[in-house]
Formats: C-alpha cells, structure tokens, sequence
C-alpha cells in the first residue's frame, strides 16, 4: 500500500478510540496529534497547520459541533476540511454539522480503509484548492505576484503600518520603449525580456519588500521600514542593473532600460490607490526626461 502524506488532528474525549486512530493512521503515513477536546483542538488550530480534522460529535462541555462553529470561524472549510466522527448513522447531528460547515462525517463502525479514503479525497481537495488559490495571485510569465496579489498583500502591510506606524514607500517601474523590443526581436524575446528583467529586480530587493507585476511591462514594489533616501537607493541599484543587464537574443545581445517613480506615504496621501498614483506620476517625470532614470515624486 502506498504511504499517505498529510497531517492530521483527531479530537475525541474517548481515549482509547483516539489512541486506535492515531495509531493506524500513523501506520499509513500521516503526522498525527490528537487532543481530548474541542478547546484544545482551537487551540491547537491556531498555531499549527493541519490538512484533516477529524472531529468526534458526542463529547461533555463543549461539544463537536460547537467546536465545528468556532473553527469555521477561524478557519473555512477549503483551509481546514472536517470530518465528523460519530458513533451512529442517520442522526439529525450530521445534517446540522455538514450545515454549519463540515466537509464530511464517517461512523466509527465503518471499516477503516473507507475512513482512509474519505480522509484522503479530503487532502487531495484541499490541496488543489491551494494550488488553485496560488495560480489566482501569480503572474504566469514571470511567476511574480499578478496585480491582484501584489495588492491583497500590499494592503496587509498598509494595515500594519497605519496600525504601528513607520515608513512605506512604493516604486513603479516601467520598460522603456518595450514596443521596440517587440517590433524588432518578436514577442517571444520580448517576454524572454520581462522574464529576466523581472528576476533582475527581485533580485535587488530584501525579504520584506514586495513586488509585483502590475501590467503588461510594468512592476509595482512596495517597500517597508526604509526612509525614502534607501528607497531611492534602491530603485536607482534596479534602474542601474536592467540597463547593465546583457540578454541573449537570436542576433546578439540585447539592452533594455527602465524608468522608475519612487513615492512615500505620509499624511498628505490617503492610502495604497493614492501611493501608486503617485510612484507612477514620478515614472512619467522619469520617461518625459529622458528615461532609463528614477524620479521622486513631490507634491508641488
Ligand atoms: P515607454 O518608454 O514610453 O514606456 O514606451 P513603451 O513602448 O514601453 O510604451 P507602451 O506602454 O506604449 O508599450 C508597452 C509595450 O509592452 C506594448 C506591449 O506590446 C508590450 N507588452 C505588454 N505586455 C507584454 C508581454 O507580456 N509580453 C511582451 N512581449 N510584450 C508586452
Ligand atoms: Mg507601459
Ligand atoms: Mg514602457
């Protein structure tokens, strides 16, 4: 039989049914933890990622539907698939939890091979969810965030810093005269382009900036805890390596060049919207003099 991966939580007050299982699905493959009760179980949720819960109906105090109802509201059901446990078949208890989110249930009385089975259509399912989550926030191309991960991200760190304060500064970038690139190599070289171009970037930038690719030859980043003086700094090293950057082509090597708008947030500019309008009116300072530099926006 093959071995399972996945990590699994059993929550039953039973003891020894809990021992069983956890043994036998260890036996499979599966990481394993199991908690006597519904408290620990959120507990326990909330510090460590797991792929199944299998969650028993019938325990004293707080009972497995209402630990159900607290997890589902830490955790939905494509995050953390449940599986109810329960000692008998037809009970209005399954209708109630599969209403209140679990994602299936199983009798303690059924074989264990369809216990298995059940558990694993569950990490298969969660798992290309996940996998269908990434694809949605990644940009095929150049596999950098697309505009809509950039953002969703982008706005956690806005939170974090309207919430603690401290710096956050943006820079646009955006190719110089990519339609030439196009019209003279083809398209296929000019994605070759963004695709090194963009690692070029990324690989300027430290672990807590973020950047993303906001269209078709433009990239958005966001940079937190640095004065604008080191976002500066930085935008400059990125305008600095594109342009030293030598790309292969069919004919030769090929040069491209960037322009790029740095912009910090203060008081005067409400939030992200605001922050990237600014960042990408200094790019097109940046473009109508000269290009392949970086400009700052100010407010005059
Ligand atoms: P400027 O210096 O003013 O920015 O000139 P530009 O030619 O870069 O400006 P413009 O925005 O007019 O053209 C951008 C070009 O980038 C047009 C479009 O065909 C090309 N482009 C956009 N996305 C992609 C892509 O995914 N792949 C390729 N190969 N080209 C793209
Ligand atoms: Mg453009
Ligand atoms: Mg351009």
């Amino acid at each position: 039989m093959t071995q399972q991966t996945g990590t699994i939580l059993i929550v039953d007050d039973d003891d020894m049914a809990r021992e069983i299982l956890r043994r036998r699905l260890s036996a499979q493959g599966y990481s394993v933890a199991d908690v006597p009760n519904g408290r620990e179980a959120i507990a326990l949720v909330k510090k460590t990622a797991f792929d199944v819960l299998l969650l028993d109906i019938v325990m004293p105090e707080f009972d497995g539907l209402q630990t159900l109802v607290a997890l589902r509201e830490i955790r939905a059901a494509n995050e953390l698939p449940v599986i109810m446990l329960t000692a008998k078949e037809g009970t209005d208890d399954i209708v109630e939890a599969l209403r209140l989110g679990a994602n299936d249930y199983v009798t303690k009385s059924i074989p264990f091979s369809v216990i298995l089975a059940r558990i694993q259509t569950q990490v298969t399912l969660r798992r290309l969810v996940a996998r269908v989550e990434a694809l949605a926030v990644e940009d095929p191309l150049t596999g950098l965030y697309n505009r809509r991960g950039f953002y969703q991200l982008a706005e956690k760190e806005e939170q974090r810093v309207k919430r603690y304060g401290g710096a956050l500064h943006a820079i646009m970038v955006d190719m110089d005269r990519f339609k030439k690139i196009n019209d003279t190599y083809g398209h296929r070289v000019g994605d070759e382009v963004l695709v090194v171009t963009s690692r070029c970037c990324q690989q300027q930038l430290r672990s807590v900036d973020l950047i993303g690719r906001w269209g078709g030859e433009e990239y958005a980043i966001l940079l937190p805890r640095i004065d604008v003086a080191g976002a500066m700094k930085i935008a400059e090293r990125l305008r600095n390596v594109v342009a030293n950057a030598v790309i292969d082509g069919d004919d030769g090597p090929i040069k491209v060049t960037l322009s790029a708008g740095v912009a910090s947030l203060d008081e005067t500019c409400a939030d992200l919207g605001a922050l990237f309008s600014r960042a990408d009116k200094a790019m097109y300072d940046a473009k109508r003099s000269g290009r392949n530099r970086v400009c700052l926006f100010e407010a005059s």
